[in-house]
Parts: C-alpha cells; sequence; structure tokens
C-alpha cells in the first residue's frame, strides 16, 4: 500500500491528454528522474475537437510546459482573447451588448465606484467605465506589444485557438522536449489492484500497461472513472438546458479585422459563439434539444453567419451532443478524472479547459509521493471540485437568470423551479449590496466576485441604493479613461500582430 508514485498512465489524446501529459513531464517531479508518463490513444477514436476559447491561465500553463508564445501563436492559428461579449442577452434588442473583460474593476470598494459611475458616466456601460480593456476589445486591439517578454500585456488576456493544431502542438512538444511515451491503441480493460484502484490498463495491441496512477483523460467515454471504476454522475441539466451544437469554421478574407474577444450572441432557444482567427471564423450554435430542433439550430446559424460574414462560402457544421453534468468524485483510488471524462456543463464562458489547467495545478502541486496517502489528496480533490462544478453551474445560470428575453426557452430559463438555491439567495442579497469576496470566500475561487458584477451591472442590474460616493473613485475611473486613450494609441491591431508572426523572423518589425 505504501508504494511510491513513479508510473503514471493517461487514456486520452485530446486537449486534456496532452495538457495532462505535458504538465506532469514539466513538473519538479518529473525532473528528478523518477517519473515516467505514458499517454494510450485510440488512434482512430476521434478527439472532440472543439475548445477554442482559454482563460488567462494558460499563459501559466503554456509557460510552465516550456512553449513561446510566439510559437503556440503561430503553431495553433491562435489569436488573443481578452474577453466576451454578450449580445441580444438581455431583451434582444440592436443595442443589447455588454463586455464580461478580463481585467477586474479597480481595487477599492464597489459601493464607490458604483457611485462615481453613476454620478460621472451613467451613460457608460459598466464595464467600460471601470477598465480600460473594453476600449482595447472595441478597436481590435492586441493587449500587448511584440517586445513585451512573452506572456505578459498591458491588459489581461487569454487566447483564441484551433483546437486540432493545439492538441498537435503539446503532443509534439510532450514527445519531442518532454520524455512522455506514446501509444497509439484502444483501451479494451483494466485490471483492478487489491486495495481497489487500477493496477494496469489492457491495451488491443500492446497488452497491459502497469501504473501507479491513471489520468482518465477519455471524453465523454469516461473509460476508467466511470467505465471501470463506476463513479456515478451527477446531472446539472435541470438547470443548463443546452445539450447540442452546431459548429462550422467560416473561413475569412486576409487583412479582415480580428476580434478581441468572444461574441455570445443570444437567439430563440441558446446562443451563438463567435471566435475570430486569424484565418477563420469559429461559429457555432448551442441550443436545448427540448426548445429548438436541429433544422431551426441549423437556420439560425446560417442566418447568424449570413448577416456577419456576408461573403462567406457555404461550409458544413459539425454536430455535436453533449450531457450537462460531472462525476460525483473526480479522484477516485488512484485514478484521476481531467477534461470531459470528468464533467461538462456547457460552454458559455469557456470554463472546460481552465478545469482541466486547475486539476492539474491541484494534482501537481499536491502530488502524492506514496499511494498511502492519496485517500487524503483525494478528499481534498474531490471537496475543491465539487465547488467549483457547482460555482460554475450557478455563474453560467446568472447570465439566464437575468435576462428579460420572451421566448419559452427565456422564461423557462429563469423560472424559480430552475435557479440553484444558492444563486437565489445571493440574487436576493445583491439588491443590497454589491457581490464581493464575503459572496465568494475562497482564495481560489473559479468567477471572482468581480466577474459577477460585470454579468450583473452589464445586465442592467439595479446598483444598491445606499451608495458611498469618494473622490478617489471618481479619479480612479477618469484614470480608466485616460488609460484607455493611451492604450489605443500604443497597441498594435490584433491582425497586424498575428500576421507578423507568420513571416519570416527577419521581416519582423517590434511593434
Ligand atoms: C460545443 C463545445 C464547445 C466548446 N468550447 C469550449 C471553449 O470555448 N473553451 C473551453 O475551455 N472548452 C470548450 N469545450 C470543451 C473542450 O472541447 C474540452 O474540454 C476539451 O477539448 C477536452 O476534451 P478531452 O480531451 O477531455 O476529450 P476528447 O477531445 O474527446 O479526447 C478524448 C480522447 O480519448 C481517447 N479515447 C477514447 N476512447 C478510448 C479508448 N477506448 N482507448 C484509448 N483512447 C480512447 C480518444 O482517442 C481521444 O484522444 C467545448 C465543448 C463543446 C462540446
Amino acid at each position: 500500500m505504501d508504494k511510491a508514485i513513479e508510473r503514471i498512465v493517461i487514456v486520452g489524446g485530446g486537449t486534456a491528454g496532452w495538457l495532462a501529459a505535458s504538465l506532469l513531464a514539466a513538473s519538479r517531479h518529473a525532473a528528478s528522474g523518477r517519473l515516467s508518463v505514458t499517454l494510450i490513444e485510440a488512434p482512430d477514436i476521434p478527439t472532440i475537437g472543439v475548445g477554442e476559447g482559454t482563460w488567462p491561465t494558460m499563459r501559466e500553463t503554456l509557460a510552465r510546459i516550456g512553449i513561446g508564445e510566439a510559437e503556440f501563436l503561430a503553431a495553433c492559428d491562435g489569436s488573443f482573447k481578452q474577453g466576451s461579449r454578450f449580445d441580444g442577452w438581455v431583451t434582444g434588442g440592436a443595442d443589447d451588448r455588454y463586455l464580461h473583460p478580463f481585467t477586474p474593476p479597480p481595487a477599492m470598494p464597489t459601493r464607490e465606484l458604483l457611485a462615481a459611475w453613476q454620478a460621472d458616466a451613467p451613460d457608460l456601460p459598466f464595464a467600460a467605465a471601470m477598465c480600460a480593456q473594453a476600449h482595447v476589445c472595441d478597436l481590435d486591439l492586441a493587449p500587448r506589444q511584440r517586445s513585451m517578454p512573452d506572456y505578459q500585456g498591458a491588459a489581461n488576456y487569454a487566447y483564441h485557438l484551433d483546437a486540432g493544431k493545439f492538441a498537435a502542438l503539446l503532443a509534439s512538444h510532450a514527445l519531442q522536449r518532454l520524455g512522455v511515451r506514446h501509444i497509439a491503441d484502444h483501451v479494451t480493460g483494466v485490471q483492478r489492484d487489491g486495495d481497489g484502484g487500477i493496477a494496469s490498463i489492457t491495451t488491443r495491441q500492446h497488452g497491459d500497461i502497469g501504473g501507479d496512477l491513471f489520468i482518465d483523460c477519455s471524453g465523454h467515454a469516461a473509460l476508467l472513472i466511470g467505465g471501470h471504476l463506476g463513479v456515478e454522475w451527477i446531472d446539472r441539466s435541470d438547470i443548463l438546458f443546452n445539450d447540442r451544437a452546431l459548429a462550422a469554421q467560416v473561413p475569412v478574407a486576409p487583412g479582415s479585422p480580428i476580434a478581441s474577444q468572444t461574441v455570445a450572441t443570444a437567439h430563440a432557444a441558446g446562443w451563438i459563439w463567435d471566435i475570430g482567427l486569424p484565418g477563420r471564423r469559429g461559429i457555432g450554435c448551442v441550443y436545448a434539444s427540448r426548445f429548438m430542433d436541429d433544422d431551426a439550430a441549423e437556420a439560425t446559424l446560417r442566418a447568424y453567419i449570413a448577416r456577419v460574414l456576408p461573403d462567406a462560402p457555404d461550409v458544413p457544421a459539425r454536430r455535436l451532443s453533449f450531457p450537462t453534468g460531472h462525476r460525483a468524485r473526480f479522484w477516485e483510488g488512484n485514478c484521476v478524472a481531467i477534461g470531459l471524462s470528468a464533467g461538462f456543463i456547457e460552454p458559455l464562458e469557456a470554463s472546460a479547459i481552465v478545469m482541466i489547467e486547475l486539476s492539474l495545478r491541484a494534482l501537481i502541486d499536491n502530488f502524492p509521493a506514496r499511494r498511502a496517502a492519496m485517500p487524503i489528496h483525494a478528499e481534498r480533490f474531490n471537496e475543491l471540485f465539487r465547488y467549483r462544478w457547482d460555482r460554475i453551474v450557478d455563474f453560467l445560470k446568472l447570465h439566464y437568470a437575468l435576462s428579460q428575453r420572451p421566448e419559452p426557452y427565456w422564461l423557462a430559463q429563469r423560472d424559480p423551479a430552475h435557479l440553484p438555491s444558492r444563486l437565489v439567495e445571493q440574487l436576493q442579497l445583491w439588491r443590497d449590496q454589491p457581490p464581493s469576496a464575503w459572496d465568494f470566500p475562497r482564495v481560489d475561487e473559479i468567477f471572482s466576485a468581480e466577474s459577477h458584477q460585470y454579468i450583473l451591472y452589464g445586465m442592467g442590474f439595479p446598483v444598491p441604493t445606499d451608495l458611498a460616493p469618494a473622490d478617489h473613485a471618481t479619479a480612479s475611473l477618469a484614470e480608466i479613461r485616460q488609460r484607455a486613450r493611451a492604450l489605443a494609441a500604443a497597441l498594435p491591431v490584433n491582425r497586424d500582430y498575428l500576421d507578423a508572426l507568420q513571416r519570416p523572423t527577419g521581416a519582423l518589425a517590434a511593434q
């Protein structure tokens, strides 16, 4: 039982599997030379192939793995993401839009900031008043200049990327530079050990592959955590109804603008994502099959593409179905589920890849040196990630709960029977006090109080009546407007920055 953990076996070669392999192989535990990392993937079971929006955490992840920023952007047809814009979520009207940027409001009491906003610039959207990034996004600017050190910016940022190219980059980096062993084969079964865990993985052509720690990255199949260990699935579709998506990749003309944010446009029974990459736009219609059939979803997607890219060629759209929920436990015995095998909640705030990163950080920072310690690690991990899944459900539901749209889907979304009880309580409190650390007390909250403020006040939620005017808050908002002008003059547009990465190094002008 008290055996050292030295052999890690990962099942699955999607974004989750290759991020797991890369981060584990680049960790200090592997540097000791005693840890081996093996990744097994079925060559003929495709990865999900979507997942194009990340969080700012990806910058630290890539730095930890040892991939340079320019190499990453060029290899993945990547672009910068500085937040999400929500169009049509409140009423569906022409001017109905708000931004959830990655840069938080100034660090001062929210009541003072709200007072300054209401007194000075009540017509300015909340995000534009609270951070210069909103102006940067309006102008399609990059968050950094090329001369800055890798992964540093003038504003907080993440990436948009081509999911297939990202997995390929991670795979080649893990195999060529980090010493990961790769087995292309089908997993057909597992051999259990005497402690209720897994002793080895059975493959079709490579026999049994033994290990000490198994990472289930097998996607929706959840081969180990669900299939062999039988950990219960907790369905959350009573709260979040969307269960299908139609994904299209629409080529764009050379030189066309590249947006700085994901645009999420609400429709009668869901929403459409629009993600700008240098070579194409990833556009997808997310919908609830209970409220919209596949033909109507296809028509909704086509109408959107015709509106935003009238000259676009006809492209096929891929249909995806997804369950909404997560496992009751993510770490069972000596198996940790990461990625879709652990759970999936619709992609509204792109919370899936960040959960992969956070799971791996938790695992690596609390690496189980020996088997005897695993139950302690497992309990802590399970408690932390159950909390995080619950908070994702609450935060995504907030976007729907505040809508005033009249369609049956939207009415059902805000039916009290489909609202999480904690969110109902918080909405009541937020009428009198803005979201704060009292509502989100953990140091490692997945969605901060500030993110909640961007959604609430972006969607027109009433500000509390007892605001606290303060001169320093007024001065701080004036500084933000000044900084927005300074950034507009200093930052390159996304298109120029990203096109320059594709030119030979000698041709690059420092921007
Ligand atoms: C519509 C949609 C939009 C999304 N958008 C975003 C987004 O913007 N941002 C974000 O963060 N996330 C997004 N996601 C989620 C994101 O795509 C996934 O979290 C991410 O790709 C990780 O997937 P995965 O690696 O867990 O699974 P997969 O990509 O499905 O990989 C599973 C792997 O397991 C292997 N496998 C399966 N069975 C076997 C077997 N028997 N033997 C061996 N190997 C096997 C397969 O070959 C494959 O390599 C989106 C998801 C959907 C559905």
